[in-house]
């Protein structure tokens, strides 16, 4: 099966909306998915969920300012 790429919405918290993040075959291998948008790779975007996740969980423990849910 040839595939000379692959795309998928997801949300960039780079950009703050949802984005089209993609990777490319290269040289029998893929390139990491980036965002289409902005280009910020997909593990640095999965870096920042995880961040505001734990401040998210933080606040609620605390009983600190109520943050919007995640998507
Ligand atoms: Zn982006």
């Amino acid at each position: 099966m040839k595939r000379e790429g692959m795309e998928k919405v997801m949300y960039c918290y780079y950009c703050k909306a949802d984005t089209i993040y993609k990777k490319y075959r290269q040289n029998n291998s893929y390139t990491e998915s980036h965002c289409s948008v902005c280009e910020a790779k997909e593990w640095q975007n999965k870096v920042i969920y995880q961040e505001i996740k734990k401040w998210i969980e933080f606040n609620r423990e605390k009983g600190l300012m109520e943050l919007p849910d995640l998507k």
